[in-house]
Parts: C-alpha cells; structure tokens; sequence
C-alpha cells in the first residue's frame, strides 16, 4: 500500500494510489466509471461462485458454476485460425471440454497435454457434451481451501483489458483500507437509520465484495439479505434524490405562462360530440394550473388505451394558441403522426387553426412549404414524427410540446426539441402521454422528476372486449368470425407478427396472409397496411377503413399505438404467443371503441412456453391495463417494461425496483427528511451511487 495508515476520505482518494493500478489501468478503470478507492468499493459484484469446494467432473451439470481441477489430455485445434481451441480435461471421475475462441501466443504454448489447470466457470451443454467457455483458470492445482479466504467469490462487471482478477485485487486493497480506518462516509443520518435498524455502510460493503462461503449463493441473488437491503435503499435513495434535483432544476427555469379567458377550450367542447370524462376534466385542470405558471411544466398523463388522452392534449394545444404560441406534437409512428394530424385538422380547423403535418416520407416541396408556415407563424400546430427533430424545424413561437406514447422516445430526443423551443431564455411546456400503466410506487420512483396525472377512467358506453385464445390450427374458426362480422356491418384488424427482427420481412408476411385471406375470404374487402408503405398508399388504406369500404385490415404491429376506428369490433391478432403483454394489450386496445360488443382472437402456435401461455392467460382474464401492467412487472421485471428509462440510463446496481418496492415508501420519506435537514449529504450520495450518468435525466 503506497498510502500510510491515516484517516482517508476514500472518496477523495485516486484509484493509482492502489497498488498495480498504472496509468493504463486507471484508464480502464474510467470506462466502468471508477475515479477513486470509493468508486471501487461501489463496483458491485454481479453474482458469486463458491469456489470452497472442488467438482468431480462426473457429477457436473448444466448451468452449474464450479471448480474443477483436471490434467489436459486432448487439445485440437482447426488448421487455419490456430488461436482457437477445443482443450479436453479429465479428472478421475470423467471429462470436460473447454472452448477458445481465441487465445494468446502464451496460452497455445501453455495449453498442452500434461498441464493440470483449476478451472472456474459455468458448465454448458456443446457439441462434444459438458463444456466451459473461455473459464477462468489457474495452472497447476490450487489449494482450494486456504484460496480466496474462505468467502465466495465475486465475479464483477468487468470491460475490456480488466479482468476478474484484477478487480478482486483492487477491492481487497480497498476493503483493507476500509478496515484500517479509511473513511467511507455514513451519508444516512444516523437517527433515520436506527428508525431502520439497518446495518452500517462498512458492515454492508465488506458483506457484499466477500460473503462468507457458509452463505447460500442462491439466497445472494435473491437479494434478500440486510446488507443488500441496505445498499439497495441507499442506491434508490440516491436515484430519487437526482430525479427530484432535476426537478428542481426544471421549477427554476422559466417558461411563457399560458394564462388566459380558455375561449378557445370552451369553443373546442362545445363542438366535441362528447362530454368529457370526470377524470379527462381533472387532468386537462392539472394541466392547465401547469401551464398558467411561468416555470415549464413537465407531466406525464397516464391514461390506458382508450381513455381519451387525445382531447386532453387538445386542451393544452388551445392554450397554448389562446396565448398566442405554438404547440408541437411528437408522435413514434408516422401512421400515428398522420392519424393525430387528422384528428387535430377536425377538431381545430373550425376554431380557425392551423395544423401542419411533418413526417419523414413528406415530398420536399411540401415539407418546404409546412416549414415554411410553421417559422412564420401561419401555423399554429405540428405533427410529427422524429423529422421535427431535424435542425432545418424552425419554430416562430414554441410553448408547448406533446409527446405521445413517450415510451418509443428517449430522454434525449425530447431534449433536443425542447431546445429548440427555447427563446427569452424560456423553454417550451411539456406534455408526455403514455399507455404504459406502472403501479403507482413504482411511477412514483421512476418518474420522480415529472409531475404526474393519470386518467383513471374509460369514456362510458364502452362494452368490455371477450378475448379468446386458440390455436393456429383453428383458423376456419376465425375466418368465420371475420365473415359474420362483416356481414353485420362491422370491420376487423387482422395483426401479424414475425419472430424476424427484420422489417422488410414482417411487410411480407402481411402481404402473403393478405392474398391468402383474399383467396379464403371472397366476398370481403380486405386492405393491407404495413411499414414499408408509401405514406399517401398508407393514408388512403386508413381512410377506407374509416369509411368502411375495406371490412378486413391485414397489418403488421405498426397499428399497435393509436390507431381509433370505433366501427372495429374484432382484432385478430397472429402468433400473439410472440409479444409482449403491453404490446398485446396496446393492439386489443384498437377494438372496443365504439359501442358494440368486440372480441379479440388471439391465435398461437403450439407448443406455448411457460411465460407465453402465462401472458395469454392474462389476455383473457383482463381488460384492466393497471392489472396486466402489474402482471407484465412480474414476468419481466421492470427493467424490460419501463423500456429504456431503466435500461442503460438508469441501471440500477444493487436494487431492484420490483423485488425492493416494499423500501420505496421508505425511500420517498428519507428522500423528503434529507431535503430538509441534510441537503449537504445529497450530492454526495448522488456522486456515489450515479457519478457520471449523474446528468442522464437532463431533459
Ligand atoms: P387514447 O387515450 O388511447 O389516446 P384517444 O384519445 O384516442 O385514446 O380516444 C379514444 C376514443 O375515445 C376516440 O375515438 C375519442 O374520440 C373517444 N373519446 C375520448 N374521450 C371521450 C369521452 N369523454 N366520451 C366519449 N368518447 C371519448
Ligand atoms: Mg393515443
């Protein structure tokens, strides 16, 4: 140790100070976002292995990660392309493969026959039988119980150039640290803590990097134990604290408050064939409290499929042009897109605004022209997709943007339109809506730095939708359904799906079940509609649709959002088997809208995996979007259904939000007492569990 025994702050201590770590490891170090001693400390390992105990190669299986110590007794490797290898090790009890795919000069020259390795690893079924890719190994045999102490061993997020070892020495050296004085800072006061009877930061941290070998690797990963416990709240703490700084920053910046008489908003409902909903009224009202302030507002609307959110951003539009601004809205599909330009051109055109439609498929002379009116103010509304993106969208007067399903786009895109929107040092209002339903904790953590509506309720006179679930095999079943269905007057969606990730290959497939629906289905109109179409072919299937001269509409998942056809009463949806629960219910969701009975067919390919068959079971058990949204969370775990907001941008290390959503409770109140008592402590805690995707929600 290069450093004396002193009293440290090791979080002001660089990590060179560590012995081996030269200037090209400390770069290394950089690209896991390790600066100093403390950062290593919060390098949580990823999962363990008890490598206590040696393996008989006889008794491997599977999944299993072992330790096995053997003698190599075959090494074959291809003519050409030398530095790959199958290497062949036998104990007494039996054999395992080992695969390279490449390997070093010194690892060829090594690597013979005769050499005894201890290999750490997990076993896989190859081609030859039991093997273990690229292991970890040691040469020679290992005294296994005095190796490693006698704790688990910890297997970290490593990168390039950084190995497990390496980063199992850098944290002895600083857990060692830790035990002789060096400080790593107790950042939860210690009166909120004893309310919690946590164990201490240094007790949780040591558990964690070295757990002792009698623990059960499996209970580790459940993440059961108070030391993980301990360190999952301090990282959700430090996650909601940085959501609500961003707030902050928000709350500080200013906006053009959109106070005025609402004519226009009162003009709009008077023309509306409804009445809007008593939860429509409370949200439009939050809505319009946000936008008479003079700081941008930043709401998320919840509202299942159906529920309306559409008049609602209407609302806000028409404030915003009351006040004499303009209004953006951003769409993910360019079907969406030409359907919100559509319904806004009705419902605006006769309050004598003007809407413009900017998609990316536009003819240059017509996006020219809509640019054109939107910098000189002769529009008071764009539509559009990712091309409002683009530098040439300039705005004469931007106050206010609505981003529908905010799912598809990512925190940086929307900031990127917001700067545009920006002039006299005001940023423009945003409006995100969304058809992702989260339960409300979790929404609370996630989205701590949005305030947040949520339309609970459906527009009345909807009749709920029967779903059923069959096998491709009875689809005479369904193509009746289809021609009795049209025979009444009422249309159908027809949905494929393809395993294919490949774009060019779903529109193919649409086209084929299209003509063979064609041959099968004579006397019926039947349309297709995918996302290789031209736009105007687009619109002009949508609008015999809507008119009703096609009865059949035969599409990919690109009518998964938005797409409203009241007179749609069946959705047959094709190896519903392959998607995911939200983006079932999202296409379910284009079905009853209007007031006849509608059915949803959801056809699979036998034979169903566990979780498939679990989300059809939910399919047909439930319309409630809050329901299937929790269901979907425990299939897939939250990372997966929040989409990119958890994945990447805010990777958690130790919590997980579903496993550990009983702490968040706990964690808003801490959150709060922090805010007022110990604000000092609060940067110190982002830096430790954020520091450098710190600014990721800068929106
Ligand atoms: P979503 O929340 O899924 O975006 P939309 O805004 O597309 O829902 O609304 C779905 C349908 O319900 C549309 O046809 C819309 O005109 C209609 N609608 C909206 N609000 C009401 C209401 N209060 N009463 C009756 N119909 C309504
Ligand atoms: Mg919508």
């Amino acid at each position: 140790m290069k450093t004396e025994r002193q009293l440290l702050d090791l979080s002001l201590l660089p990590c060179h100070q560590l012995t081996g770590v030269v200037k090209k490891l400390s770069e290394r170090l950089l690209r896991l976002g390790i600066h100093c001693v403390q950062d290593v400390l919060f390098h949580l390992p990823l999962r363990y292995q008890n490598r206590t105990e040696i393996r008989p190669m006889r008794q491997l299986m599977p999944g299993d990660p072992v330790v096995v110590q053997g003698e190599i007794d075959d090494v074959t490797q291809p003519k050409v392309g030398r530095t790959r290898a199958m290497i062949r090790i036998k104990d007494a009890t039996g054999h395992l493969y080992l695969r390279f795919f490449h390997m070093t000069a010194s690892q060829c020259h090594t690597l013979q026959p005769g050499t005894v390795l201890t290999c750490f690893g997990e076993v896989r079924l190859g081609t030859r039988g039991l093997e273990m890719v690229h292991p970890e190994y040691h040469i020679g045999t290992v005294n296994i119980s005095v190796q490693e102490e006698d704790s688990l061993t910890p297997i970290y997020p490593a990168t390039d150039g950084i190995t497990q070892t390496m980063l199992r020495k850098l944290t002895k050296q600083a857990l060692q640290l830790v035990t002789n004085g060096g400080v790593l800072k107790e950042l939860l006061p210690s009166s909120l803590l004893k309310t919690i009877a946590f164990p201490t930061l240094q007790e949780a941290i040591q558990f964690v990097h070295r757990p002792p070998a009698t623990v059960s690797v499996e209970k580790l990963m459940q993440g059961q134990h108070d030391f993980q416990k301990r360190l999952a709240f301090e990282e959700l703490l430090a996650h909601r604290l940085s959501l609500l700084q961003l707030k902050k920053s928000f709350q500080t910046q200013r906006a053009f408050s959109l106070k005025n008489q609402g004519i226009l908003s009162f003009d709009f409902l008077r023309q509306l064939p409804f009445e809007l909903t008593r939860a429509q009224k409370k949200v439009a009202e939050e809505v319009r409290h946000d936008l008479n302030e003079p700081h941008p507002m930043l709401r998320l609307v919840q509202g299942d499929v159906g529920s309306g959110k559409t008049a609602v951003a209407a609302l806000a539009i028409l404030q915003a042009i009351e006040s004499g601004y303009q209004a953006a809205v951003l769409a993910p599909t360019e079907l969406l897109a030409e359907q919100h330009f559509h319904v806004f051109t009705h419902w605006l055109t006769p309050l004598q605004i003007q809407v413009v439609l900017l998609s990316g498929q536009m003819k240059t002379a017509a996006k020219r022209e809509a640019l054109k009116r939107l910098v000189e103010h002769q529009a008071h509304v764009v539509v559009g997709t990712h091309a409002l993106f683009q530098k040439n969208v300039q705005f004469a007067k931007l106050a206010l943007v609505v981003v529908d399903e905010q799912h598809r786009f990512g925190v940086q895109q929307r900031a990127q339109l917001r700067e545009k929107g920006t002039y006299n040092h005001c940023y423009p209002h945003q409006l995100i809506m969304t058809a992702t339903p989260i339960p409300r904790t979790l929404a609370m953590s996630v989205y701590a730095d949005l305030d947040y509506s949520v339309i609970d309720e459906l527009p009345p006179g909807r009749t709920p939708i029967t779903t059923r679930v069959i096998a491709n095999t009875r689809r005479d079943e369904v193509l009746e359904r289809i021609r009795i269905a049209a025979a009444s007057g009422r249309q159908a969606y027809w949905v494929c799906t393809l395993i294919e990730e490949s774009d060019v290959l779903q529109c193919k497939a649409a086209e084929n079940t299209a003509k063979e629906l064609t041959a099968f289905l004579p006397n019926i109109k039947i349309g297709l509609l995918h996302g290789k179409m031209k736009n105007a072919e687009k619109e002009e299937v949508m609008a015999a649709f809507k008119r009703a001269d096609i009865h059949l509409l035969v599409a990919t998942t690109v009518i998964e959002v938005g797409v409203d056809v009241p007179n749609a009463s069946l959705m047959v949806i094709e190896n519903a088997e392959r998607l995911g629960l939200a983006q079932l219910h999202q296409l379910r969701g284009r079905v009853g809208r209007g007031a006849v009975a509608s059915h949803c067919v959801l056809m699979y390919q036998a034979p169903l995996s566990y979780f498939a068959k679990e989300r059809l079971a939910v399919m047909r058990e439930t319309t409630d979007g809050f329901h299937i949204a929790q269901r979907d969370l425990e299939l897939r775990g939250p990372g997966e259904v929040l989409g990119t907001r958890q994945t990447g941008e805010v990777a958690l290390r130790m919590a997980d939000l579903l496993r550990d959503s009983e702490l968040l409770p706990q964690v808003e109140h801490m959150a709060d007492q922090l805010q007022q008592e110990y604000p000092d402590s609060i940067p110190l805690l982002i830096k430790r569990w954020l520091g450098k995707q710190q600014d990721y929600g800068h929106v």
